[in-house]
């Protein structure tokens, strides 16, 4: 027998016409790349976000294409979020931060149709824009006053075409489509796992229910009282979702756009009243010593979410003790929407000693509703809960992927005895009785530096193509700033030789500049594993201790 309730799809455009009916004139501030505050309502971004629907007709996309982004936390970007995914078609929010030759590989593999870019990425535009092979139309997100018109930009974007008159053009009257809530919403790559950039296809399925699970208590805990400001940026995971979280709470948004610095975000924090942030550890130390520096309080901010990296337990400590400021860890992928877990208590937490409560408050966290979660063993058993024994970290759950997009890797999932598919995540942790999540490792071989994925293979083939080098592996090194940064493990040919400052200067235009190993390290020989793949766990542990150089 079936229930006997309103069969209603999960669509994106639920957040945006429920935001414009019940939040009409709630506030969405932006920092804009021309420099000033900017003030809009939901009200204003839906009517913008149905112009930017129609406009995208106008161009001729049709639903399922994929429209791209390049571009910073900002009112425009924002309503192409609704705009793009609400009109049936799929939003793609390319990463500014990678090398030109990885947005054209990327853009050709999603197949974009149009590229809509902050007028701060003109100089990637420029080096991408004659080499990409699908995208008709690249839209600069600004008004005619501030239209590059320079000889450089003519040539190389003869049709440029500007953002405020596209939506000028529209009269906004439409209504958003109604169709299967498992229709693609938006796509992000990753590079977090070996070989190319894999597409991450969400649907609007995934993304409410995602939503809803992000904003719960014991997770983002957002209400319409909150001020909300992302510091993730929304080309990493739908800024963890918070771009949605806002107009379905009510809460007002603060978008930081370039102004990512100490200084930019506490003057956003204290004017605009924020009460939750969210961002990568790195983040946090850059906004954290500015505050120090100028012995600073957060006068109204009362929750951080911190994730993407691990937080070190003294960052927590620092903002709850110094601050007030309540920091939830949390946890999470591409691959998961992205949340999994995230650091809150339990009923038998709230009586503890700060002290005790700063170890539930350092793990990665438990999982939120609707995600299923287990650790297994090299031969596939599942291990038990209890704190000491460590396992591959197995997901499951509707915001987690079942295949890339194009189905590039085969397929991902593992199956249990019960016929059920896990996503392997690449993390190694343990779990506590409780139910809380300690990372200790990571099965895949990678490199996260600030929040910001680093290629190994990418580097390794590069020192590869070096005559004197025979071997390479490239491994992830701690560093106090950006949590991990490239070290270069070589081998030299025999009789050959080569320096470390040569090796570095050998990366010069081959890759963005902050992929460049902090430092090259010379050994006779690099442990192999049976099948002849470089053992990178054993290098890691290696040089555990391996200290960078500052530069
Ligand atoms: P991304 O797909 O860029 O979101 O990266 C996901 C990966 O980042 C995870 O699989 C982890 O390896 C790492 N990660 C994310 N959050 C944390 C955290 N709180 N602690 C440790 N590692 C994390």
């Amino acid at each position: 027998m079936f229930g006997q309730m309103m069969q209603q799809p999960l669509l994106i455009s639920s957040f945006i016409t429920h935001a414009e009916r019940h939040h009409a004139e709630r506030e969405v501030v932006s920092r804009r790349v021309e420099g000033d505050i900017h003030r809009t309502t939901y009200k204003q971004i839906a009517q913008r976000a149905r112009q930017a629907a129609q406009a995208l007709a106008a161009l001729g996309i049709q639903p399922g294409d994929r429209v791209a982004t390049l571009a910073w936390n900002g009112y425009r970007h924002m309503e192409l979020y609704f705009g793009v995914s609400c009109s049936g078609a799929v939003l793609h929010t390319l990463n500014p931060r990678l090398h030109p030759d990885q947005v054209v590989y990327i853009a050709d593999h999603a197949e974009d149709q149009v590229v809509f870019f902050d007028l701060t990425f003109l100089p990637l535009v420029q080096a991408v824009a004659g080499r990409t092979k699908t995208v008709k139309h690249w839209v600069a997100m600004t008004d005619r006053a501030h239209m590059p018109a320079d000889a450089a930009t003519t040539a190389k974007l003869p049709n440029l075409l500007c953002y405020e008159d596209l939506l000028a053009a529209q009269n906004g009257r439409y209504d958003w489509p109604v169709f299967d809530e498992n229709t693609a919403s938006s796509l992000c790559y990753t590079s977090g796992t070996t070989g190319n950039p894999k597409g991450v296809l969400y649907s609007h399925r995934s993304t409410v229910l995602h939503a809803m699970a992000g904003a719960m208590p014991d997770c983002l805990d957002c209400r319409a009282t909150d001020v909300v400001l992302p510091v993730v940026p929304m080309f990493h995971v739908n800024s963890w979702g918070l771009v949605y979280i806002g107009p379905m709470t009510g809460a007002k948004l603060v978008l930081p756009g370039p102004g990512l610095d100490g200084k930019s975000l506490y003057e956003l924090f204290e004017s605009e009243g924020v009460t939750i942030s969210a961002g990568v550890p790195t983040v946090w130390q850059g906004l954290l010593g500015y505050v120090d520096a100028g012995g600073l309080k957060f006068s109204t901010m009362r929750r951080s979410v911190i994730g993407g990296s691990a937080c070190p337990p003294a960052m927590i400590k620092k903002f709850r003790d110094e601050y007030g400021v309540h920091v939830v860890h949390a946890w999470g992928m591409t691959e998961m929407s992205p949340i999994g877990t995230a650091a809150a208590f339990k009923a038998q937490h709230v009586k503890q000693s700060a002290d005790e409560r700063l170890a539930v408050m350092s793990s990665q966290g438990r999982a939120v509703y609707g995600v299923d979660m287990r650790i297994v063993s090299e031969d596939g058993k599942e291990l038990p809960w209890d704190n000491q024994a460590t396992g591959d970290v197995q997901v499951r759950g509707p915001w987690i992927i079942e295949r890339y997009f194009k189905n590039e890797g085969g397929q991902p999932l593992v199956l249990d005895a019960q016929g059920h598919g896990w996503f392997p995540t690449g993390d190694v942790a343990r779990f506590t009785p409780e139910g809380y999540m300690v990372i200790t490792d990571r099965s895949k071989d990678v490199i996260k530096s600030g929040g910001e994925w680093i290629g190994s293979i990418d580097l390794e083939n590069i020192a590869m193509a070096h005559p004197a080098v025979a071997m390479a592996a490239c491994i992830a090194a701690k560093h106090p700033k950006w949590d991990e940064r490239p070290l270069l493990v070589v081998v030299k040919k025999p009789g050959a030789e080569v320096s470390r400052d040569e090796l570095m200067a050998f990366y010069d235009g081959k890759i963005a500049k902050w992929w460049t190993p902090d430092d090259v390290v010379f050994v006779d020989s690099i442990p192999l594993g049976a099948t002849g793949k470089m053992q990178k766990i054993k290098l890691r542990e290696q040089f555990k201790d391996h200290v960078l150089p500052t530069a």
